[in-house]
């Protein structure tokens, strides 16, 4: 197996009128493809900043970051948002769908950035509303469904470009939990039978369960990596 992450020793410092702040002060990780694999840590720990990272959104102060055995340090902005548009799926806690859209329309929406016609794009709009169970809402707005239903509607539009990365930074952070359940089936399900890897920060342990491997995050290091059953939390 390959990995699709590879992170040596990365930092990353804030430039604040007081200075520079570490954020990350020398993360290593390795992920695999096909792996599920859930972020967790005090807020404030640096999760967001790491997936910033990893999204291509932030760079680096130091270290290494390996994307497909591509070092991104040395890739020209083009490049990387060629990444962030191809390779990349991107979840957000707050969905960010267009609202005066079509839920179908919401999903091809990567896939304008491709050049792909419009015909093939509604196409596979629909094929994916499909896969997360909304394919009967392909004309609707976002503002007519649930917000269990909109971020079902937002891993669709992640997945239409085929990525070989999921990135979800508190997805379930707006769901009540049994929506929340509901929503990391999916992901577990997506996993299971496209082995994409994911990679999702939560703060919320049930929410984490659904995946294989957990990653903790402490002042700006990683507390614990290793199997989410031998987990048995961090030293205060
Ligand atoms: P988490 O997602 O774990 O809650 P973040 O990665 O959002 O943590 O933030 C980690 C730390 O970095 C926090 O102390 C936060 O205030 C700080 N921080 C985040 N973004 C910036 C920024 N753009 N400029 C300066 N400080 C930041
Ligand atoms: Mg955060």
């Amino acid at each position: 197996m390959s990995n699709v992450i590879q992170l040596d020793a990365l930092t990353k410092d804030y430039l604040t009128d007081a200075g520079a702040v570490p954020v990350l002060k020398g993360v290593s990780l390795a992920v695999n493809q096909g792996e599920f694999v859930a972020i967790m840590g005090p807020s404030g720990s640096g999760k967001s900043t790491l997936m910033n990272i990893l999204g291509c959104l932030d760079i680096p102060s130091g270290g290494r970051y390996l994307l497909n055995d591509t070092d991104i340090g040395t890739l020209a902005e083009s490049e990387l948002a060629r990444l962030r548009g191809q390779v990349i799926g991107f979840v957000f806690q707050g969905f960010n769908l267009l609202p005066r859209m079509s839920l179908g329309n919401n999903v091809a929406l990567p896939l304008v950035y491709q050049h792909i016609g419009k015909p093939e794009r509604l196409t596979r709009a629909t094929d994916m509303l499909e896969k997360v169970g909304l394919g009967h809402l392909v004309n609707s707005l976002p503002t007519r469904i649930s917000g269990g239903q909109q971020q079902r509607v937002a891993i669709a539009r992640a997945l239409v470009t085929r990525p070989s990365l999921i990135l979800a930074d508190e997805p379930t952070g707006n769901l009540d939990s049994h929506t929340g359940r509901e929503i990391m089936e999916l992901f577990q399900r997506i996993n299971r039978e496209q082995s994409i890897t994911i990679v999702l920060v939560t703060h919320d342990m049930t929410v984490a369960r659904y995946a294989q491997r957990l990653v903790y995050l402490k002042d700006g290091l990683l507390a614990y990596d290793g199997p989410m059953s031998d987990f048995h939390g961090v030293e205060a």
